[in-house]
Parts: structure tokens; C-alpha cells; sequence
């Protein structure tokens, strides 16, 4: 389970996270909706420590991220272990973030072979099971900018399925996409919802929501404005200003 706990994250003056609270269950789904600049992205990038929190923590089955506890003080851990805990949270981007010099197989086999030290033969055993899932079984020895932006995106989810991580975030994966390859990207998401993968989702695909969200939340200025299931956010929110976002994007 991902335990968010009263975190704040500053730039300078600005406070852009203002104390937000947030737990995701194992196996469920939780979509984040909100408008520009409330801070959607810079929670998802405190959850992988991307950005460091200026107050509260997270953690994930327990484990803090990014630090550890000694007594009442948190200690920040040395880079290489960042990077081990970021093994365990998957990160999907808007614009997917490929490395643009190998195969598609090859993005796949990187991280579990250099971060992980699985075996290339195991690595790429996987990575062919991940791409027939995310139905690209036909473009393992393709190029990155040889693939629409939604096969891109497919198999950037597939890349970040390859290191089997506890939660996957997911920051507008399908904003950067021409409309008519939305569906295919969230069709994988769903598909991943229903085998009980655990995920955070930014998007402001309503429908998505609607139908695969265990959780809504709506964050504005830097704070959980409201959260439960889609019926209760979506269709009785009870905040003024989830009402007034809704009725702008609906
Ligand atoms: P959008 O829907 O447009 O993606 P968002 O909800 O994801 O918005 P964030 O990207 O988290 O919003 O940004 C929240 C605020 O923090 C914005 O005012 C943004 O300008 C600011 N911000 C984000 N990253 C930085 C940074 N590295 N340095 C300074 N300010 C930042
Ligand atoms: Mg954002």
C-alpha cells in the first residue's frame, strides 16, 4: 500500500503541495483529476522521490522512500538506494520518455538487466511476454520513433511493467496522443486494472475514471479537495470547487 502523509513540497516561496494525505490500497486504483498547476505531477514525483518532500513522508508496504528512520529523525538515503526503491514504482509519462537509440525489446531488457541484474535471457523472456500483452508482440526489434505515440505509449507501460514494481504512476499518459489513439492506450490500463496492478493515475479522462477508478480524488491548490469512489466524486461531489473543475470538463 502507498501511504502519502501530510506532505508539503515548496519551490522557493511557492507551496505547491500543501499537506496532502493519500493512501492506495493494494490492487486498487486511484485517479487523480484536477486543474493545471495544483500540483498532480509534483505528488506523483514526491511519491517515486523525484522531488523530495519539504515536510511529511511517503512510503510503500512500509518502507519510507527516500529516507530512514533513526529515533525521531529521517536521514536521506544515498542515491543508489533511491534508485533500488525506484525499482518498485513504475513511472509512465505523458511523453513517454523512450530511449530513442534501442530497440523496442532493448528498452524493455535495459532496466531489469543494469538495475536489476536479471539474467538477458530472463529479461528478454519477460519483455516478450510484456509486449504480447500490451499487444506489440510484432514490434520488439522496431525503433521508438518508428511506432505511433500510442504504440510508444504501450510499450512504455510495458517497459515500466518489466521491473514488476509495487505501484505504477501513470502522469497523463494519454494527453500527448492524437484522439483516436487515447483508447488503445487506456484499454491497457484497464486491462492492467483488472489483473490487480496498483495505480495512481493522473488523467483527465472522465470516463476512464468512471469505469476503472476504485478511487477519485480531486486535488486543487496543492491540497485532497475531495476523494471516494467515481459515483460519490463525479456524480454528488459535495465541494464547491470539485463541482465547479466538473462541470468545466464534463
Ligand atoms: P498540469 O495539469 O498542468 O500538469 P499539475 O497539477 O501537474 O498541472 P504541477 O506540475 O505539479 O501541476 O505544478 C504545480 C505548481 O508547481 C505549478 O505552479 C508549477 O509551476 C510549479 N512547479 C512545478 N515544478 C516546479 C519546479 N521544478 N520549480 C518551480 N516550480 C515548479
Ligand atoms: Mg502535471
Amino acid at each position: 500500500m502507498v501511504d502519502v502523509h501530510g506532505v508539503h513540497k515548496s519551490f522557493g516561496p511557492l507551496e505547491v503541495l500543501r499537506g496532502v494525505d493519500l493512501q492506495v490500497r493494494a490492487g486498487e486504483v486511484t485517479v487523480i483529476l484536477g486543474p493545471s498547476g495544483s500540483g498532480k505531477s509534483t505528488l506523483l514525483r514526491t511519491i517515486n522521490h523525484l522531488e523530495k518532500v519539504s515536510r511529511g513522508w511517503v512510503s510503500i508496504d512500509g518502507e519510507l522512500i527516500g529516507y530512514r528512520r533513526s529515533g525521531n529523525r529521517l536521514h536521506e538515503l544515498k542515491e543508489k538506494d533511491v534508485l533500488k526503491q525506484r525499482t518498485n514504482i513504475g513511472f509512465v509519462f505523458q511523453n513517454f520518455n523512450l530511449f530513442p537509440h534501442l530497440t523496442v525489446l532493448e528498452n524493455l531488457v535495459e532496466a531489469p538487466v543494469s538495475a536489476l541484474r536479471r539474467p538477458r535471457r530472463e529479461a528478454e523472456d519477460t519483455a516478450r511476454r510484456l509486449l504480447d500483452r500490451v499487444g506489440l508482440t510484432d514490434k520488439a526489434d522496431a525503433y521508438p520513433r518508428q511506432l505511433s505515440g500510442g504504440q510508444q505509449q504501450r510499450v512504455a507501460i510495458a517497459r515500466a511493467l518489466a521491473l514488476e514494481p509495487k505501484v505504477l504512476l501513470f502522469d497523463e499518459p494519454t494527453s500527448a496522443l492524437d484522439p483516436e489513439l487515447v483508447g488503445e492506450v487506456l484499454d491497457v490500463i484497464k486491462d492492467l486494472a483488472g489483473t490487480g496492478t496498483t495505480m495512481i493515475v493522473v488523467t483527465h479522462e472522465i470516463g476512464f475514471a468512471r469505469e476503472v477508478a476504485d478511487t477519485v480524488v480531486f486535488m486543487d491548490g496543492g491540497v485532497v479537495v475531495e476523494q471516494g469512489p467515481p459515483t460519490a466524486v463525479l456524480d454528488h461531489p459535495r465541494q464547491d470547487r470539485t463541482r465547479a473543475f466538473l462541470s468545466k470538463v464534463l
